[in-house]
């Protein structure tokens, strides 16, 4: 062979990337965990890089399981372990209440993502999601931008949301969008109209989410009362709308027609739902219940909440339309996300005839649609994007 055809086998980027990911397979150590209720639950470590890893996958009944990738230094192994089942078993409710066709999974990296975040890093997770075969599609979470899902891209097509044209990019607008139908049907459901007029919002958390859901509710003509740890985006938004702010430990005992929580989970909890003066709750942040009790609680002190898992579902629709065989629609998406709303209002009322709380009417729900795999996709997901 000459040396300029060698040059060039050696320098063929698709070669280069299997190679790679052969090397970095050859490195990676999977452990499987036993847990009970989980389809399939692996620690991965690669030594080589400072990977250590947890891939959770809860259940594929209605397709493969799609979840985020969260990068966070976590105290202990454990607290990790806990949080990707957790997150995992959300997102299976999540699927299949949006009726996505894909079943639920996380992973989580034990990583700083301010210092421990590095590509060899992002591509030996990469090379772990490849060998699992199309099981589990992670995409963005915490400590995991876009840009990041884009390195983890070079080892595993099993990927969404990538800032690419044929990808549907960032999730947040949509999860907002979601997120203020999802304000809109607690309103309806309070005072049998939807609009927003003159109501008052406590928005807790103004990130990628709470951000652009406080410019729409600002403009439906709702009263802002605002709170973040970050002074400067706080500041930033009550300026940009005259809005009143409050300190961080106090937006939960706003009194206001909504609370809406937009940062951590387990916002609610013994703690505060004595202090909530709010008429209902309904936000972005996922796992907003400390435990599945407190829906009970809250139904009980006469507070309706829109479940965590169906109001903050647009980011997931959105994501998901990116897999169909015609590719990433952004109408199609918007015409699904707005429809969080109906959704909404479908669990209040069964809620209401099963006297329970809106959060086991949700559940409920899906462990119907799971159990007779309603909505079980039929056509594998399709992958538009491209390595680059
Ligand atoms: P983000 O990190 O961009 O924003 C979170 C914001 O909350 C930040 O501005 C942060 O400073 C603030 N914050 C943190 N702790 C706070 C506290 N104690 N009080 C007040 N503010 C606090 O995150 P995001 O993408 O906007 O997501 C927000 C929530 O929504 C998370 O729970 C996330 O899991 C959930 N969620 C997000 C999406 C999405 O599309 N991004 C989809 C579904 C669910």
């Amino acid at each position: 062979m000459s040396s300029q055809l060698l040059e060039k086998k050696v320098q063929d980027p698709k070669k280069q990337l299997a190679a790679l990911l052969h090397e970095s397979q050859k490195s990676l150590q999977f452990e499987k965990l036993i847990v009970k209720g989980y389809e399939k639950v692996v620690k991965v470590t690669d030594k080589k890089v400072g990977l250590t890893a947890i891939i959770a996958i809860h259940n594929t009944m209605l397709g493969p399981a799609l979840g985020g990738t969260r990068i966070r230094k976590y105290p202990n192994f454990d607290a990790a372990l806990e949080d990707a089942l957790r997150l995992a078993k959300g997102m299976t409710y999540k699927s299949a209440i949006a009726e996505v066709g894909f079943g639920g999974g996380k992973s989580v990296i034990i990583a700083d993502p301010k210092t421990e975040k590095t590509p060899e890093l992002l591509m030996a997770f990469g090379a772990a999601v490849e060998k699992l075969g199309g099981m589990y599609i992670c995409a963005e979470d915490m400590g995991c931008t876009g840009e990041d899902v884009k390195v983890i891209r070079r080892m595993t097509k099993y990927v969404v949301g990538l800032p690419h044209q044929s990808s549907s990019g960032d999730p947040g607008p949509f999860t907002a969008w979601g997120t203020f139908r999802g304000i809109q049907s607690v309103v309806k459901r309070l005072y049998n109209s939807d609009s927003l007029e003159g109501k008052k919002v406590a928005i807790q958390g103004l990130g990628n989410v709470g951000g652009f859901l406080v410019d729409q509710l600002f403009w439906a003509g709702a009263d802002l009362i605002l709170a973040d740890t970050d002074t400067e985006k706080l500041r930033y938004f009550a300026k940009k709308y005259r809005a009143k702010t409050v300190d961080p430990d106090q937006i939960w005992k706003v009194e206001c027609d909504v609370f809406a929580p937009c940062a951590a989970g387990g916002i609610i909890n013994d703690q505060t739902i004595p202090e909530f003066k709010c008429k209902a709750i309904a936000g972005c942040a996922n796992n907003q219940l400390l435990k599945d009790h407190h829906a009970v609680m809250l139904k009980e002190r006469g507070i309706l909440y829109a479940p965590d898992f169906v109001i903050n579902a647009g980011g997931l629709l959105n994501v998901s339309i990116e897999l169909e065989d015609e590719g990433y629609n952004p109408k199609l998406s918007r015409y699904k996300v707005h429809h969080i709303y109906d959704t909404l209002l479908a669990i209040y009322e069964i809620a209401e005839k099963n006297r329970e709380s809106t959060h086991q009417a949700a559940l409920s729900l899906a462990d119907y649609r799971i159990k007779y795999a309603i909505g079980k996709r039929v056509i594998p997901p399709t992958f538009h994007h491209s390595a680059e």
